[in-house]
């Protein structure tokens, strides 16, 4: 991203674009589902059933793999933010879920999500059906496997474009995304350290997600106890007032990014870890001559969700 390098006059940003991921506008939940989906028909699943936020990208990508399997996909969706308004809860990604066929219903904010899906798949069980539940953000150490693939795959390419990044940054919130990358990058030797930004929980509890999820991840490749707890980085700062609520930083960053690379953010997960990355650039944290690599988890359908957060004339705010 030259023209976001050159305005911030720090690093070299390199951007991973795994919002072009193929399904349904994209996203990181795509690689997750890769792995899960092939184990859902292993197991002789016809219906998958998943669960995240009302603006779930992970719902929305689950609902599309299922599309292409020919399965059922039931989501439900928690009321986390406590908006009401039609965009929220009509447009963007559940727009997009109903599109894809999928069985959406909502839930209250706060609801023991997994014991929903639970009894979902009891009464689906009961008609005969054969469920797969997928957690919140495919998050469990099969789903991370796709983030394994990933650091394989950036690996590959920083090497044949002859790039030794510092660091790579994303956006952490289920813990998938960072845990596969970490037990990768690791196990690879790399030497790479990764820095997620956290969009929901406090940095102690998404460190220890993280850490968990890796290790559980490599216990699951036959890799053994080779993640260390340095290995996981989580900087919390950027959150804000709380998950999926904006913040003037994520409505900068979302902008920038438009303005200057025609790449789109989102205003959940990218939009925060890109201002954090700024942030972090700002004050001098990464060398300036040095390589870091973005890696965008995709997310844009969200932004018609959001319509009035970016502060532009014309949307109510
Ligand atoms: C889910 C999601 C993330 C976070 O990934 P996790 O594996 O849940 O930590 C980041 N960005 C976007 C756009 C997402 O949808």
């Amino acid at each position: 991203m030259k023209n976001l390098s050159q305005k911030l006059g720090g690093p070299r940003i390199w951007i991973k674009r795994d919002d072009c991921t193929g399904l349904s506008t994209g996203g990181n939940k795509t690689r997750k589902l890769e792995f899960l989906m092939a184990d859902a028909l292993a197991q002789g699943a016809d219906v998958v059933i998943t669960q995240g936020a009302t603006q779930s990208n992970h719902a929305r990508q689950t609902a599309a793999a299922a599309c292409k399997l020919s399965m059922q996909c039931h989501i439900l969706l928690e009321d986390r933010t406590g908006r009401n308004d039609a965009d929220y809860v009509l447009n963007g990604n559940v727009l997009l879920d109903r599109l894809h066929g999928a069985t959406v219903a909502r839930r209250p904010g706060g609801a023991d999500m997994a014991a929903e899906m639970e009894k979902l798949a009891d009464q689906l069980r009961a008609d005969g059906h054969k469920p797969y539940v997928i957690p919140g953000g495919g998050s469990n150490p099969v789903g991370a496997l796709g983030y394994v693939n990933c650091a394989l795959e950036l690996l590959v390419q920083l090497n044949d474009m002859g790039i030794a990044p510092t660091h790579v940054v994303h956006g952490t919130g289920s813990a998938g995304t960072q845990a596969g990358l970490v037990a990768g990058l690791v196990a690879a030797r790399s030497g790479i350290p990764v820095l997620g930004i956290g969009v929901r929980a406090p940095r102690p509890k998404q460190e220890d997600m993280v850490l968990s999820l890796a290790r559980r991840t490599c216990d699951h490749m036959g890799l053994g106890d080779i993640v260390a707890s340095e290995d996981v980085v989580a900087n919390c700062d950027y959150v804000g007032d709380g998950y999926g609520i904006g913040t003037p930083g994520m409505v900068e960053a979302v902008r920038m990014v438009a303005e200057l690379e025609g790449i789109l953010l989102d205003p959940v997960y990218s939009g925060k870890a890109m201002a954090g990355l700024i942030d972090l650039v700002r004050r001098g944290h990464f060398e300036a001559d040095s390589d870091l690599v973005f890696l965008h988890t995709g997310g844009s359908a969200a932004l018609f969700g959001y319509p009035d957060a970016f502060g532009l004339p014309g949307y109510a705010n």
